[in-house]
């Protein structure tokens, strides 16, 4: 058996965000007056129309460029507070005047036509009000990570978008992965055998706490629902199998430092297969993302493991080698095509309420003193492969 090769431990936050190289999701149900008129758009040759709502860093520098590769949908129009972003989107992106909004007129995106998707990127705490107003103004949704700040503003983003049969999938980029696509696949099929340990981790040092995401007010909780929440979901989709307890530790470094919101935690997921998952994510070490999975006949993993582009990985038979792919615009394409054939997504609003589920249980465990909860009543939905 070949040694793995070393995982790379320590990137800047920014190299992360930097890692962007070159550049499928929403629900069966309803769906069909927009399913129709969106077959009939790209029957004549359109792509769908997305609405950006937020022009943050993840929108500039991921989301706006991936717009500009992809096959099936495009940059219809940008939803932003800010006066002096909307000329320099919209030489950049080609939009007219009529398709710029505000937070103010937000609602009268249901009278235009050119837009067929809202894609919410906002603060998190935000990201509930924002997707039912789109689904109100009958538009197909997506919602970035976390998809809301609780378990019941999911729900209510899920039933908002069922009574307007609209489709509704959530940011999870890297489930058209090929590296993390392949964890699926090595994980799913015991390609070496029953996976025993999952080691998921992904932490990164902020030192502006003056931002939402240190503010529970706007995130509704620290790294876990930033960050954290890719372990949880790169954990599941190797197993492809659902936890059934949590335990969780606050492991916060500075007390004092972070005032609404934890620094660092750590938790540990059990499953019914016998295997045990072991998660930190922090906002107070160097950064570092991986997930690795321990089977009978060896390891495989990623490291880094959640980035935009330059992922690595390993089998025990040595490097995965595949090429990078532009994940935020297969994401787009994904949903755009589920729109397009009224097909299911990948990710859909089930799977955003399923890891709120978890998150509620992990904040749970730390308030009890690190006592492993049941996760019985958890919304049984997998991706598999
Ligand atoms: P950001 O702070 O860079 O952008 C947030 C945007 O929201 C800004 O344009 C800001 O002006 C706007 N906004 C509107 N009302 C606001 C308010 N009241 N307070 C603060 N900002 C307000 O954040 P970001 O990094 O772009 O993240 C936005 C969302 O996207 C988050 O939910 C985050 O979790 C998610 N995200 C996902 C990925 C991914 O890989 N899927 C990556 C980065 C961020």
């Amino acid at each position: 058996m070949k040694k793995p090769p070393q995982i790379p431990q320590a990137i800047t936050r920014r190299q992360f965000l930097n890692n962007s190289v070159i550049g499928l999701g929403a629900l069966g149900f309803g769906a069909l007056t927009f399913s129709n008129l969106a077959a009939a758009k790209k029957k004549d040759g359109k792509k769908l129309g997305i609405a950006l709502v937020g022009l943050g860093n993840y929108s500039r520098g991921q989301l706006g460029p991936a717009l500009l590769e992809t096959q099936d949908c495009y940059l219809a129009a940008i939803v932003t507070g800010t006066k002096s972003k909307e000329k320099i989107w919209q030489e950049k992106y080609n939009i007219p005047d009529k398709n710029v909004y505000n937070y103010d007129n937000f609602d009268d995106i249901a009278n235009n036509d050119d837009v067929d998707i809202i894609y919410v990127v906002l603060p998190n705490s935000m990201h509930a009000e924002y997707s039912i107003r789109a689904a109100k103004a009958g538009k197909h949704v997506i919602s970035e990570k976390p998809m809301a700040v609780s378990v019941a503003e999911c729900q209510q983003v899920i039933d908002a978008c069922k009574k307007h049969n609209v489709k509704l999938g959530i940011g999870y980029r890297l489930h058209h992965d090929p590296f993390n696509l392949e964890m699926m696949r090595l994980g799913q099929h015991q390609v070496y055998g029953q996976v025993k340990n999952v080691q998921a981790d992904f932490c990164f040092k902020m030192n502006d706490r003056t931002q939402w995401r240190a503010d529970k007010k706007f995130s509704g909780g620290g790294p876990l629902m930033d960050i954290g929440i890719y372990c949880i979901q790169g954990a599941i989709y190797t197993l492809g199998e659902l936890p059934i307890s949590v335990s969780a530790r606050d492991t916060t470094i500075d007390k004092a430092a972070w005032k609404t919101v934890e620094g660092s935690l750590e938790w540990t997921f059990k499953f019914k297969s016998g295997a045990v998952v072991h998660s930190k994510s922090s906002y107070e070490q160097d950064y570092y993302g991986k997930l690795v999975a321990t089977a009978d006949k060896g390891e495989f993993g990623l490291g880094p493991a959640y980035v935009y582009g330059n992922l690595k990985g390993y089998t025990p038979e040595g490097e995965m080698n595949f090429t990078a792919v532009n994940q935020q615009a297969q994401h787009m394409d994904a949903f755009a095509n589920n729109v397009l054939h009224n097909t299911e997504t990948l990710a859909p609003g089930e799977m955003g309420l399923r890891d709120m589920f978890i998150i509620e249980k992990i904040y749970q465990s730390i308030e009890q003193g690190g006592k492993e909860l049941s996760l019985a009543g958890i919304p049984n939905i997998l991706h598999k492969v």
